[in-house]
């Protein structure tokens, strides 16, 4: 790898943005994250949600009582440069700050970076068919314990465990329940079904993140006139369900044509998923949510 790296305020060369070992973020998995999108556009180099993805890392933050040490204007002048500095278009930018060193962790300063990696462009979601989903035996994180609204580093050993086990048993994408058993989330991704021509997936209080590409489907949805709706949902409603997708920054709509070896639908993706495929597609392209596209300055 080599490129650029915005570390603590400043452009650095990619071997030069380190830590050292004992930086305590590394140790007790301390810190917060985002990840974000942008694209080629004819009007240029866009930001997807930029402004929604790092207020969501101040609100991760915020959960933790740990006061961020750069606004979102100036993350957002960060991702503008990191993208800039790189020569990048479509990429995966990853902003991310992290407990650094200190004889008391709770005292430490905290690190902020905001790395670019070059990325294809969207959709994620493999050609034809879909992915096969494995429900974990793992319970995600209820808000007394890890708060599912934040997206904080340590959270996800609580994903790998969902994701390892989903993998030994051939199986592509892990989903989770929450401790009373109702669908909480995908490890990496939000979850969707759709009954009788009805969008639904679970509210954040069963332990999904709050989304953004869950909230932008939601929208599109409403635009289109299919009815969604937040509702708890129970493992059987996915194994029941005409069409099952996952949603998420990096994949974008990923449809599901298993779910614990129970067929979705025709196996292939459905007419709901593949319309919602195309105007998330769309949406990046065209001047129907430019609130939403934020261009590189
Ligand atoms: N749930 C989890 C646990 C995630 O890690 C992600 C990825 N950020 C998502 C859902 C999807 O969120 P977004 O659409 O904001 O990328």
């Amino acid at each position: 790898m080599s490129g650029k790296i915005w570390f603590d305020g400043e452009l650095k060369a990619w071997e030069d943005a380190t830590v050292h070992v004992s930086t305590l973020g590394l140790h007790y998995g301390i810190g917060f994250f985002e990840g974000i999108r942008s694209h080629a556009t004819d009007r240029g180099t866009v930001v997807f949600r930029l402004t929604d993805h790092l207020e969501r890392l101040r609100r991760s933050a915020a959960i933790y009582g740990v006061p961020a040490p750069y606004s979102v204007d100036e993350l957002r002048q960060a991702t503008f440069d990191v993208i800039k500095a790189n020569g990048f278009e479509d990429c995966y930018l990853r902003p991310i700050m992290f407990l650094g060193q200190g004889a008391d962790p709770l005292r430490a300063p905290f690190h902020t970076a905001v790395i670019a990696f070059q990325h294809g462009p969207l959709v994620g979601a493999p050609p034809t068919g879909g992915v096969k989903a494995k429900i974990s035996s793992f319970h995600r994180f209820t808000a007394n314990s890890m708060p599912p609204a934040a997206k904080a580093t340590g959270q996800y050993l609580n994903a790998m465990l969902a994701q390892t086990e989903a993998r030994a048993a051939g199986c592509d994408e892990a989903l989770l329940l929450n401790k009373d058993g109702y669908v909480a989330d995908g490890w990496a991704h939000n979850v969707f079904a759709v009954h009788r021509g009805e969008l639904l997936t679970p509210p954040t209080t069963s332990g999904a993140l709050p989304g953004i590409t869950r909230e932008t489907v939601l929208t599109l949805a409403a635009e289109r006139g299919i009815p969604a709706r937040e509702t708890d949902l129970v493992r059987s409603d996915l194994y029941l369900a005409d069409e099952v997708f996952l949603t998420g920054t990096a994949a974008g709509i990923v449809p599901v044509s298993s779910v614990d070896g129970r067929p979705i639908g025709g196996g292939d993706r459905g007419d709901v998923t593949a319309t919602l495929i195309k105007d998330l597609h769309d949406t990046v392209h065209s001047a129907s949510h430019k609130e939403w596209l934020e261009p590189v300055e």
